[in-house]
C-alpha cells in the first residue's frame, strides 16, 4: 500500500538554486518504493521569519511505501548531501525538505509533526502545493498568506 505525500523544497544559499531543487527532486523520485506523481513550478519568495537572499521553493507529490519516519530520514539525508547546516533557527539554508502531508496521517512526535504545522500560513508552501493539488485549498487556514511576496520563476527541468 502506498501513500500520497507532499514534500516542500526550499533553498536560498549556495549558488544555482534551480539546480539544487532539480537534483533534490531527482533524489526524491529515486527513493525506494517511491514514485514521483507531480512537480510544481519553481517559485521565488522573500525570506519569511528568516534572513538571507530570496528563496526558490517547490512542492512535489510522491506515492511511497516508505513509512513517515523513514521518509523523514531520507529527506534529512538528502539535505545533508547538499551540505545543510543548522547554525541557528531559521538560518539561511542550502536545502530544506519538509514533509507537508503524508496521506491522512496526523502525528505529533518530537521528530515529526503531520500535517506540517505551518503549512496553512505560508505562501511559499501553498502556491506550489495548490498548483499541483488544487483540491487541497481548504488547508489554507490563514488569509494573510496571499499578501506574502512570491512569484512564479519557471518550470523545474526534470
Ligand atoms: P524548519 O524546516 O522548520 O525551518 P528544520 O528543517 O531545521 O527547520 O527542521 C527542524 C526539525 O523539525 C527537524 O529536526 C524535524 O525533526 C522536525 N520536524 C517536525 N515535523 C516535521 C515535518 N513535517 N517535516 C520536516 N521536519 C519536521
Ligand atoms: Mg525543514
Amino acid at each position: 500500500m502506498s501513500s500520497r505525500t507532499y514534500v516542500g523544497l526550499g533553498a536560498n544559499l549556495g549558488g544555482d538554486l534551480l539546480a539544487t531543487l532539480t537534483q533534490a527532486v531527482r533524489a526524491l523520485s529515486a527513493l525506494p518504493g517511491t514514485r514521483l506523481v507531480a512537480v510544481s513550478s519553481a517559485w521565488r519568495s522573500a525570506p519569511l521569519d528568516a534572513s538571507g537572499p530570496d528563496f526558490l521553493n517547490a512542492v512535489v507529490g510522491l506515492d511511497t511505501t516508505l513509512p513517515p519516519i523513514e521518509l523523514l530520514d531520507a529527506l534529512q539525508a538528502i539535505e545533508q548531501a547538499h551540505g545543510r547546516e543548522r547554525p541557528y533557527r531559521n538560518a539561511p539554508r542550502t536545502l530544506d525538505l519538509d514533509l507537508l502531508l503524508y496521506g491522512d496521517a496526523v502525528l505529533g512526535t518530537p521528530r515529526l509533526t503531520l500535517p506540517h504545522p505551518r503549512l496553512g500560513e505560508r505562501a511559499f508552501v501553498l502556491r506550489p502545493l495548490l498548483e499541483i493539488a488544487p483540491e487541497l485549498a481548504p488547508l489554507a487556514t490563514c488569509r494573510g498568506w496571499q499578501a506574502q511576496r512570491i512569484e512564479r520563476s519557471g518550470p523545474i527541468p526534470i
